[in-house]
């Protein structure tokens, strides 16, 4: 009882959902289809601190590099970006550091 197409499982793709815009899209606005209301856009971006923004806080706090505290809040590379449609203004994804 063998195949006679001897077919092989493809190799599991990785398909990124609406949600996860990270293996598209970096920190920059990207230009995606909108999940909600399928327009073309370019995504607006806002950055929001995370966890690591305030472990480099704490870091620079411990370091004593005290007017450097407020840097990672500063340092949108030290954020993450979260994307949204400048029409409907949904929420498409985030970039996350
Ligand atoms: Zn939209």
């Amino acid at each position: 009882m063998s195949d006679p197409m001897d077919k092989k499982d493809p190799a599991p793709t990785y398909v990124p959902s609406a949600r996860d815009v990270s293996a598209m899209a970096g920190p920059e606005p990207a230009h995606v289809v909108c999940p909600s209301c399928h327009a073309e856009i370019v995504t607006q971006t806002t950055h929001k601190s995370n966890s690591k923004t305030h472990i480099y806080a704490l870091m620079l706090c411990l370091a004593c590099c005290w007017p450097c505290v407020c840097l990672p809040y500063c340092c949108t590379s030290c954020r993450d970006t979260v994307h949204r449609c400048p029409k409907c203004k949904a929420f498409v994804g985030v970039y996350r550091r």
